[in-house]
């Protein structure tokens, strides 16, 4: 059997977030030659009315549909690289320990620094309760009224 002739067709409709929703729809038909590999020629015709697809709906007057036809692509958030199709996250698994761990470092810096600032206050504080001669802490009774 030899395969004498293709078609396809292919259709996208977009909704336009108001209720609407714009169709691009192509059908293509080609014939073929003896010399012609059924495949490459299947994948050419896909392109094509890919590509048609993508030019008429990105000539839409309706923003939303042009940003659905031609989306930002996903990024990394650490590295800022693209995301594959098969992650559905934010980051790249690798990336996503070195933020964590960069998250860890910070959580640690913030609790020593808060630590240090709360034995600096209370050092403060018993300066002070020294210089009122008060609180010395060795309970010979001389705060007491005689
Ligand atoms: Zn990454």
């Amino acid at each position: 059997m030899r395969v004498t002739r293709i078609s396809i067709a292919l259709e996208q409709r977009l909704g336009d977030n108001d209720y609407g929703s714009e169709r691009a729809q192509v059908e293509y038909t080609a014939d073929l030659l003896a010399s012609d590999d059924v495949i490459d020629c299947t994948t050419e015709l896909l392109q094509f009315a890919r590509g048609t697809i993508f030019h008429t709906l990105s000539e839409s007057k309706t923003r939303a549909i042009r940003r659905k036809v031609n989306p930002a692509p996903r990024l990394c958030n650490e590295c800022k690289q693209p995301l594959g199709d098969d992650n559905d996250g934010y980051y790249h698994e690798a990336c996503e320990n070195v933020m964590l761990e960069r998250r860890k470092l910070e959580d640690q810096e913030r609790r020593a620094k808060y630590e240090a600032e709360r034995k600096e206050r209370e050092a403060e504080y018993r300066r002070e309760r020294e210089l009122a001669g008060v609180g010395s802490d060795d309970d010979d009774d001389e705060d007491l009224p005689l």
